[in-house]
């Protein structure tokens, strides 16, 4: 869900079935701000808050990212935090 402080990229956006506004998700399930080639985020610096607050490599991230089948070669060590 995005925060009222989130500045993202309209068309990186979505409504929820709820009226939220959420990440949008592409086919594949994974949210529209991802680069596919690398896994990473292409919106890092400007992420929503709730990926701020979401602990890379934490129980819920590795069940996340195993619902989605991403890759064992895209664990990449964690980016340098620019908040
Ligand atoms: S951190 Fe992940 S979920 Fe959040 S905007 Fe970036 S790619 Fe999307």
């Amino acid at each position: 869900m995005l925060m009222g402080e989130d500045e993202i990229e309209p068309a990186l956006t979505m409504q929820d079935q709820w009226g939220g506004w959420v990440m949008k998700r592409l086919g594949d399930g994974l949210c529209a701000a991802l680069d596919r080639a690398t896994f990473r985020c292409r919106i890092y610096a400007h992420r929503p808050t709730i990926c701020r607050d979401f602990a890379m490599g934490s129980d819920d991230c590795i069940d996340i990212r195993g619902d989605v089948n991403v890759p064992a070669s895209a664990l990449l060590p964690e980016p340098p935090r620019n908040r």
